[in-house]
């Protein structure tokens, strides 16, 4: 049996078992040494959160049984994709392959903030009061399916390795639980972090209420990609404790915070602001 057999088969209980050790790890630090004050009760926050990841872990096991562990072993099975035909060697291909997923995910996340019935789904992410660990878990179910089929592609294109594609996945899990954590790292560590890894300081100004703060920052894992399309910002203009998180206008618990409120979201209201349908830049930001 070798690596990529292992891992097919123990591939759910790794993953659960870092997704777990990761969520305890960052809860206990959040709750020993948080960064800033919370708005709203944690028990409200994480359940509702929780519950919204449940609803999606169901709907994409439902949707898609095979998973990405199982597309990128089709693929392998049938040599398709660019690894494959160029037969890159293996460890190669593992390497270009992680960094390619990631960068396809920056390019997402610009999508989804750019074009106006995506940033109505990415809303509900936005759309969090708060800063903590379970808000890197929320996203609509629809977001997750469309993530799920752009992820799905770029394995195929790619010719991503089975091994390539569990040890992104623990990237981008445990990831974005350490990225939203509401902690704070020393200083020194996080400038040395960020040249390599998306620390809780570089993407809370993602989730900021201002909308150049929150159209910067895009990066998942790596910092490589803000930095290179121009889209970095070090610092928000509020200071970590300052800032307000969020989307200018969306305050009501029920609305943001609440599992009925996170589904029907991005089917309420207008959106004028920051997309790519804006013309006119002096309007004030509807969120
Ligand atoms: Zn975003
Ligand atoms: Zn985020």
């Amino acid at each position: 049996m070798d690596l990529s057999d292992w891992l097919l088969a123990n591939e759910k209980l790794l993953r659960s078992s870092i997704f777990f050790g990761m969520m305890a790890v960052m809860a206990l630090w959040e709750v020993f040494a948080p960064r800033r004050h919370r708005l709203l009760p944690r028990l409200l926050r994480w359940t509702n959160n929780l519950g919204l990841l449940v609803l999606n872990i169901a709907i994409a096991r439902l949707i898609f049984p095979l998973a990405a562990v199982g597309v990128a072993d089709f693929v392998a099975d049938n040599g398709w994709g660019l690894m494959n035909v160029y037969e890159v060697p293996f460890l190669l291909a593992v390497v270009i392959s992680v960094i390619a997923l990631d960068f396809i995910i920056y390019l997402q996340h610009v999508l989804v903030h750019a074009v106006p019935a995506l940033w109505r789904l990415h809303r509900v992410h936005h759309a969090d009061p708060d800063f903590d660990v379970t808000t890197g878990l929320r996203f609509h179910p629809i977001e997750i399916i469309l993530s799920l089929l752009i992820k799905f592609a770029a394995i195929v294109v790619l010719g991503a390795p089975v091994v390539a594609v569990v040890i992104f996945e623990i990237l981008l899990n445990a990831g974005a639980m350490f990225n939203h954590a509401n902690v704070r790292l020393p200083i020194g560590l996080d400038k040395v972090l960020r040249w390599v890894i998306v620390t809780p300081d570089m993407h809370r100004v993602h989730h900021s209420v201002e909308d150049d703060e929150a159209n910067s920052n895009f990066g998942f894992s790596l910092t490589w990609w803000d930095r290179l399309f121009g889209t970095y910002i070090e610092q928000p203009r509020g200071g970590h404790e300052g800032m307000i998180i969020g989307i200018h206008h969306y305050n009501d618990p029920k609305q943001v915070s609440w599992l009925h409120g996170m589904l029907s979201l991005p089917f309420r209201a207008k959106i004028g602001g920051y997309t790519i349908n804006r013309r006119s830049w002096d309007e004030t930001n509807e969120g």
